[in-house]
């Protein structure tokens, strides 16, 4: 392996290494076919094999029901945001969103223009560093569906238990799917862009249950309707290729590493070391609420914005790469999705108790 940092973006993200080095040949030869992967036509028999193969490993590794569909689509996680209410919600139905960060705000305000939104909790007055119990709200009676996000990529926080409702759940997963091990059929619609903790950008998976399928209202564009791409297998158009293929190579790699079980216990090792250290002093101050904390990206404040600044340069000097917050709340992120070496984490916490001793508060 060439010299390789450890990279702490949220997204794009850190992939495995194999994944990479052996798309690297594929680009340039397909399984010696003489033409790249990325010249290969969608509609040949060795990338339908591709994307066939994607989607029987996440059947398997999320152990999705027979009466769900799965797709890949493109124009990213932020399309789902209103594709979701235009196919299932009109003008004079309800739809319960939690607002728990910047993605399920923006989906809320995507839902107001098809339908009636009932905003039933929102930790927007704590700058976003919890997400709620069930008994925090109630959803309506004549709700659709009860829409969250599992993990805010932003706030570092995430759903210890799947919401409990009566309604159907629809989330959007885009930075924890396939970390941990969810019953699926509780949700009627699962969705996630890629690059967080499956692939490249340029793929958005979506796992919806067939009677939905239906719902859609005739007066929407073919490409926005979940059934044009259910009913094709994903290829009405020319599906994102390259990115497909990244992802069955991921879900394979995951497979081999021994599946979302194994994934899950790897996750919450690795946070608890970074959150210890955290914890361990009052230099270091996590975001979220320790019980809201999510197992993928970690928040957290240095006792100034100045320190932070350094904390991020000095980081970034000694190869621990991405680790500044988000612009909309500043400090650091360390991002460590289900391909982030464990010594990763090793090095950083090494790293944050020689930086508390040699920049004293
Ligand atoms: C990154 C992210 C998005 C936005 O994804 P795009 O593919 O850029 O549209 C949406 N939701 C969550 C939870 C994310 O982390």
């Amino acid at each position: 392996m060439p010299e390789r940092i450890y990279n702490f973006s949220p997204g794009p993200a850190t992939l495995p290494y194999e994944v990479l080095e052996q798309a690297a040949k594929d680009v340039v030869n397909f399984q010696d076919t003489g033409i790249g992967l990325i010249e290969t036509s969608h509609r040949s028999k060795e990338f339908m094999a591709v994307i066939d193969e994607a989607e029987a490993l996440l059947r398997e590794l999320m152990e999705i029901p027979d009466n769900y569909k799965v797709l890949f689509l493109q124009g990213g996680a932020s399309s789902q945001f209103y594709m979701i209410p235009m196919n299932l919600l009109s003008k004079d139905q309800k739809a319960t969103y939690l607002n728990t960060g910047t993605w399920s705000k923006k989906s809320i305000k995507e839902a107001q223009l098809f339908g009636k939104v009932d905003v039933a909790y929102s930790s927007e007055e704590q700058s976003f560093n919890r997400v709620p119990e069930d008994s925090e709200y109630t959803v309506a009676d004549d709700s659709e569906y009860l829409y969250f996000v599992s993990n805010n990529t932003i706030y570092g926080t995430q759903f210890q238990q799947m919401p409990k409702s009566e309604k159907m759940l629809i989330s959007d997963m885009s930075s924890d799917i396939l970390s941990r091990k969810i019953d699926v059929s509780k949700f009627g619609l699962i969705f996630a862009g890629a690059q967080k903790n499956l692939g490249p950008a340029g793929v958005t998976l979506v796992i919806i249950r067939e009677d939905l399928l239906d719902r859609a209202p005739a007066a929407i564009p073919t490409m926005l309707k979940y059934k044009t791409h259910a009913d094709k297998g994903s290829m009405f158009n020319t599906p994102p290729t390259f990115p497909i293929y990244i992802v069955a190579h991921v879900l394979r790699w995951l497979k081999d590493k021994g599946g979302v079980v194994a994934m899950e216990e790897a996750n919450r090792e690795k946070a608890a070391l970074l959150y210890q250290a955290i914890d361990a002093t009052d230099y270091y101050r996590g975001h979220a609420e320790v019980a809201s904390r999510s197992n993928m990206n970690i928040s957290f404040n240095l006792p100034t914005a100045e320190l932070e600044q350094k904390f991020i340069a000095e980081a970034a000097a000694v190869g621990l790469s991405g680790l500044k917050g988000h612009r909309s709340i500043g400090g650091c992120r360390a991002s460590i999705y289900n391909a982030f070496p464990r010594e990763g984490v090793v090095k950083l916490v090494e790293f944050m108790q020689q930086f508390q001793a040699n920049n004293p508060a």
